[in-house]
């Protein structure tokens, strides 16, 4: 394939495109996933530590009488407060059921309207700036450059006057650090990734490529077989005719170049005639006509035909027909007659004087069967996958001396597929051939 300039080309973009699409497809899922770990590790957060600071909010307003001021009950739901101006070695145990200020990074602290710290408890950040927020949610950043996740809720008395602010939150630095984990895993990962797609888009390029290949080079072998087929009478009529046109050439040279011309012609025309018919069967895929063809009466003409052809080459031609009843099969009688003249043609032509063919017409539930038998030259197994190929001939020689060009298998194998059939060889060198078609029965 990397010899033909355009097939390398085509295989290049084929795999640059397929690479590509799976690079942006491979890059946008690993930015998603990136993104929705990164929400779900804040979004649970969030739902914590709004839980806690809801259950404050409800606990502490009850007893909140005075702005600004934390009555000592406060300490029952967060044993590690310390407030301001207070000394903060007690810890009470009594009430841990809000124990999340025990877990790593969490925080809370209570802030007057003036916004000074009343008390703190928990991991409080030394470094994190007092401020008093409008928005509930935030996401600070200490001075060190830990990351903070933070609610502020505005708390009141029992009278409904503002006491303060509550401030409950906890450090990013966990999650940060996974996140910075995961980043470098898609670092590393998307472009071994990358590598791996553009070594298997090259691969799946070329296989897709392969059978465009492959039909091209049958095209080529082909184009070249026709016109190497073609200039040989070409040739021969142009030799003759030049050796006439010699001022010293007899009537009877014109006369034999003439028979020269003719029989080149009718060569040529049935080369054409071939081709013609093999590329329309190409075309079509299915015969287009689907008439009623007696194959019992179709043996029959055949063999009668052919009978006297045979006779002059000394060799038996006679027919086996098994079934009692008619054999229809739906078709084109014109190319299943076509078909079976082939291998009743070679069948005479490959067998010595004194040998026999017989055509065989059998039935079985689904399908007709045809068998051409000849007692002949048979073909060699190696050569019998490649006696359907298009201008392939065993021995080129003596079939062209038989005046086949190659074409007339291939043909036989055409009208079979486009009859949904099969065709098979069985043959032995030396002993004889069995061409055996098997067409689909007429439902009636
Ligand atoms: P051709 O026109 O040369 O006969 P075909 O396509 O009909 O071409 O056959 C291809 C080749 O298969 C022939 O060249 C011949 O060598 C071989 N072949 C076909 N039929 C027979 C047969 N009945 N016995 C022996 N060889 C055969």
């Amino acid at each position: 394939m990397k010899h033909h300039q355009i097939f390398h080309t085509t295989r290049l973009r084929l795999a640059g495109l397929y690479a590509g699409t799976m690079g942006v497809i491979l890059t946008l899922c690993a930015i998603a996933f990136y993104e929705a770990m990164a929400y779900s590790h804040v979004s649970e957060l969030n739902h914590r530590i709004e839980s806690v600071a809801g259950t404050l909010h409800d606990g502490l307003e009850a007893s909140l009488q005075k702005p600004g001021k934390l009555e000592p009950v406060a300490r029952k739901f967060i044993p590690s407060l310390c407030v301001v101006g207070t000394s903060c070695a007690y810890r009470s145990t009594a009430l841990h059921y809000l124990g999340v200020f025990q877990e790593n990074g969490y925080y809370i602290r209570f802030i007057s309207l003036s916004g000074h710290l009343i008390a703190d408890g928990g991991q409080v950040p030394h470094n994190l700036p007092i401020q008093i927020e409008t928005e509930p949610w935030q996401t600070l950043r200490a001075s060190d450059g830990t990351h903070y996740r933070q609610f502020s809720l505005m708390l009141k008395t029992v009278n409904q006057v503002p006491w303060g602010y509550m401030q409950v939150g906890r450090s990013l630095s966990d999650i940060d650090e996974h996140m910075v984990w995961l980043r470098l895993i898609l670092l590393i990962g998307l472009p071994t990734a990358m590598l791996l797609i553009v070594i298997a888009s090259w691969w799946l390029a070329g296989q897709a490529m392969k059978p465009v290949y492959i039909s091209y080079c049958q095209m080529q072998q082909f184009t070249a077989d026709a016109a190497h087929e073609l200039r040989t009478p070409i040739a021969a009529i142009q030799a003759n005719l030049e050796s006439t046109l010699n001022p010293e050439a007899t009537d009877e040279d014109a006369w034999n170049t003439l028979h020269t011309v003719e029989r080149q012609n009718n060569r040529l025309s049935r080369l054409v005639h071939d081709l013609l018919l093999l590329s329309r069967l190409d075309l079509q895929g299915f015969s287009a006509k689907q008439e009623s063809c007696n194959l019992n009466d179709l043996v029959s003409d055949l063999v009668e035909e052919f009978s006297a052809l045979a006779m002059a080459s000394d060799i038996s031609l006679t027919t086996n027909i098994q079934v009692t009843t008619p054999i229809s099969v739906l078709g084109d009688e014109g190319q299943l007659y076509r078909l079976v003249a082939n291998l009743i043609t070679n069948a005479i032509q490959y067998t010595p004087a004194g040998g026999k063919v017989i055509v065989h017409l059998k039935r079985d539930d689904h399908q007709a069967l045809i068998q051409v038998q000849d007692t002949g030259i048979g073909i060699p197994s190696q050569e019998q996958t490649r006696i359907f190929d298009r201008f392939y001939r065993v021995n080129s020689d003596r079939s062209r001396h038989t005046g086949g060009a190659g074409l007339g298998l291939a043909i036989a194998q055409a009208i079979v597929q486009a009859h949904q059939g099969t065709i098979q060889v069985q043959s032995e060198p030396n002993q004889g051939s069995i061409f055996s078609i098997c067409l689909p029965l007429k439902n009636d």
